[in-house]
């Protein structure tokens, strides 16, 4: 198969980590047969130093030519001073918004072999955590009216929670659908004891799990879910929801797993490009120096294959090569125990390197 990888380094550790991500790839290409070829977009701090612009419109075409993007990081404090509308940051809305990626898909995964960096208590953890959270990007609160009044005398501030029927179905569509391709079960979490939006979150969903009938979907109030994600975080698989609830749960689950340096997302719409990203920043106070951790964006492009190219043996193939390279000590700074006990530290290039001879073909 022949794929477009856009291909955003960015600032900081950005490109440190991109570039072993790409030689994964590489590599995935030779072993399988496929032909990966990247088209370099700048974006964020060092296209403001290049072109005195965060996203430049034809690098947002370059993305939006593209048969999906990956992106390492951006901003940093030598762009702190520039003003609001020319941040790093915003050159990432605008590649989020031109993308029109409306759902963000963010793992919670612990591996074994790094279960003592979790905060939860042991015997919670050996039940195993991997689970996915689906979260509606563009709609709800975030997106409703905004306004502050004056009434009796002091200030109402007010903010509009809205969702239509097609916003929650497009939706619902990638929660059954990545269900689909993992274990079959989806957990829709709303709040229809007291929101009508969840109460039509909740009938929208139900009606499509009728296109669904070989995933089993389940209800549950997102107060109980808070709790059920430290108390028994191994009876997910996947868990869709709104916008503002997925932003706090979703921050919940990567706090269990460990270490940010670990955890991709993905971001998606209609089509099937997607944005692709580590869940952590530009890390600038380590940058340049070989020891940022590439896991989370290695992990990030096996999604890349799994949810955009529909190679599941592919990213397997990395995700095995990662665990495999785990299990032989190999650590680099984040994630290396307090005692160090039984692990080999180890730099970016050495943690990529290792990985790639890792990668066996299944
Ligand atoms: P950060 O995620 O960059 O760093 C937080 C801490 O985690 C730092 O100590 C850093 O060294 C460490 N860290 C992060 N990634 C790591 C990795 N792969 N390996 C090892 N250690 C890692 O968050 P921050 O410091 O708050 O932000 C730094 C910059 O990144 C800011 O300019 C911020 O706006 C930007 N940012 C960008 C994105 C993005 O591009 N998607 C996301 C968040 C923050």
């Amino acid at each position: 198969m022949q794929k477009t990888i856009a291909v955003i380094r960015g600032d900081g550790i950005g490109p440190e980590i991109v570039d072993q991500a790409l030689q994964v790839l590489n590599r995935i290409g030779t072993l399988y047969g496929h032909e990966f070829t990247y088209a370099d977009v700048d974006m964020g701090g060092s296209a403001i130093d290049k072109w005195g612009d965060p996203l430049p419109p034809e690098m947002l075409q370059t993305c939006l030519d593209s048969d999906s993007v990956l992106f390492g990081a951006v901003g940093g404090p030598k762009w702190n001073h520039v003003p609001g509308s020319m941040r790093p940051e915003k050159g990432l809305l605008r590649l989020r918004a031109g993308m029109e990626v409306y759902s963000n898909n963010r793992p919670a995964k612990i591996w074994p072999q790094l279960a003592s960096a979790s905060p939860l208590k042991p015997e919670i953890v050996e039940k195993g955590i991997d689970f996915i959270i689906v979260r509606e990007l563009t709609g709800g609160i975030y997106f409703g009216r905004h306004d502050t009044v004056a009434e009796n005398g002091e200030a109402v501030a007010i903010d509009q929670l809205r969702y239509s029927e097609s916003e929650i179905r497009r939706i619902g569509r990638i929660g059954f659908e990545t269900a689909r391709k993992r274990s079959k079960r989806l957990c829709s979490v709303e709040k229809s004891n007291v929101l009508d939006s969840s109460r039509l979150w909740k009938k929208v969903m139900h009606q499509l799990s009728e296109e669904y009938p070989d995933v089993a979907l389940t209800d549950m109030l997102v107060d109980n879910c808070a709790m059920q994600i430290v108390k028994d975080p191994s009876q997910f698989d996947v868990i869709v929801t709104e916008n503002m609830f997925g932003d706090i749960l979703s921050d919940e689950a990567s706090m269990i797993t460990g270490s940010i340096g670990m955890i991709p997302s993905s971001s998606l719409g209609d089509s099937s490009r997607g944005l692709y990203e580590p869940i952590h920043g530009s890390a600038p106070d380590i940058a340049g120096r070989d020891i940022a951790n590439p896991i989370g964006t290695i992990l990030a492009a096996a999604m890349m294959l799994r949810y955009s190219f529909d190679m599941p043996r592919e990213a397997d193939c990395i995700e095995s090569a990662v665990s495999a390279v785990l299990s032989q000590g190999y650590r680099t700074a984040d994630i290396l125990p307090p005692d160090a006990a039984g692990c080999t530290l180890t730099g970016c290039r050495d943690m990529g390197r290792l990985i790639i001879d890792n990668l066996k073909k299944g």
